[in-house]
């Protein structure tokens, strides 16, 4: 059960939008699609959805070929960041269109159409509205009608692109937590693109990286966080910032400190690559102790300070999250000794993967 993509591959001219990605997706799970703009996301979406066919590959539902199947045949309920509610419609009309447009054969009957309806606008807390057009909306109102909308039509597959992008931050929050609980109550498979780390780690079950067309990595929230499989996840999601490391035995030399690895050394590394993560960054509690940097700049951020500072020795500056208090006692200019707390570090191969 569930849907089984596999080697799909997707090119413009000759750039490659899909490397070949292949990817599992549960029945009833909700995934979080995350990458940076251009990553292949909606490339992703669009194909699952019929709107696009793939260069190669396929994509299997329960065994059957979903791409073999034209899009209204899919039971796909869309939802874009864009995806315009008809404005000379009512919200119950809106809601109502995917079942009034299917042919008469298919077409469920009036009195059955608007018990879907009013029961969707219930879900969605719209119940109260249903008379009102689009413009009469709040932006966060009309995401929901685009929702019931999508929902109206039983669909197996959901496919959210950017649902909240046009929305501000806390009417963003809100939904986000809103549709994490409606879709639990559903369990419908859900496909949710975004390219907002936060977003994606609050809301799925597992999250998708994409970069440059491929997948770097596919885990649970927790996994994608907290055990980087790339160092381009350890910079997206966590903001993992490149320190000067080598290893040496079954020791990590980092800005002249040594550091105990966890097993040893494996032969086939060819370099190392290590991060640190700004909360990982923090100021000595022994002055001259640990490395000495300059303050370049804070910056206090929600009960954070946010240092940008110059470790001697380093060419980049690297940035660290200080709680307020810690942080509330700095200022630039100032010489610092900092301490890293933890490292990820990734083995790299001579061609500069991950091995
Ligand atoms: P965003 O977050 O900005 O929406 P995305 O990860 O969804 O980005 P896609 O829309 O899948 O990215 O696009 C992936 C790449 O493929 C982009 O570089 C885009 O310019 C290119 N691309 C997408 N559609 C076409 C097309 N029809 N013709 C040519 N190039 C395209």
């Amino acid at each position: 059960m569930g849907i089984d993509i596999s080697r799909l591959r997707r090119q413009f001219g000759s750039f490659i939008a899909l490397d070949d990605i292949s990817l599992r997706i549960g029945d009833g799970e909700f995934v979080a699609v995350l990458g940076p703009s251009g990553s292949g996301k909606t490339s992703l979406l669009r194909i699952l959805a019929g709107l696009d066919q793939p260069d190669s590959g396929s994509v299997q539902r329960d065994g059957q070929d979903l791409l073999a199947l034209d899009a209204r045949r899919r039971g796909v309920g869309l939802v874009f960041q864009h995806y315009a509610l008809f404005p000379h419609l009512t919200v119950a009309q809106n809601v109502a269109f995917g079942l009034r447009v299917r042919p008469w054969r298919l077409r469920p009957k009036a009195a059955v159409i608007k018990a879907r309806v009013d029961e969707l606008l219930r879900r969605v807390e719209l119940d109260q509205l249903a008379a009102r057009y689009p413009a009469q909306l709040s932006g966060g109102q009309r995401q929901r009608v685009a929702l019931a909308r999508a929902l109206a039509i039983e669909p197996r597959l959901l496919l959210l692109d950017e649902p909240f992008g046009a929305l501000d931050a806390q009417v963003r929050v809100n939904l986000r937590r809103w549709l994490r609980e409606f879709h639990r109550s559903l369990g419908i498979t859900s496909l949710f693109v975004t390219h907002d780390q936060d977003e994606a780690l609050e809301m799925a079950d597992r999250v998708i990286v994409m970069n440059r067309g491929c997948i770097e990595q596919v885990g649970t929230p927790e996994q994608v966080y907290h055990r980087p499989a790339t160092p381009f996840v350890s910079k997206f999601i966590a903001r993992g910032q490149a320190v000067p490391g080598e290893v040496t035995a079954s020791s990590l030399r980092v800005l002249g400190a040594s550091w105990r690895l966890e097993g040893f050394a494996d032969e086939t590394w060819h370099a190392v690559e290590v991060h640190v993560r700004p909360e990982h960054i923090v100021s000595s509690p022994r002055p001259g102790e640990g490395l000495p940097a300059r303050l370049l700049g804070v910056r206090h951020v929600a009960g954070t300070t946010l240092a940008s500072l110059q470790v001697d020795g380093m060419h980049e500056p690297l940035e660290a999250a200080w709680n307020g208090h810690d942080g509330g006692r700095h200022a630039s200019g100032e010489r610092v000794t900092v301490q890293f707390q933890a490292l990820t570090v990734f083995g790299l191969d001579r061609e500069g993967r991950v091995c």
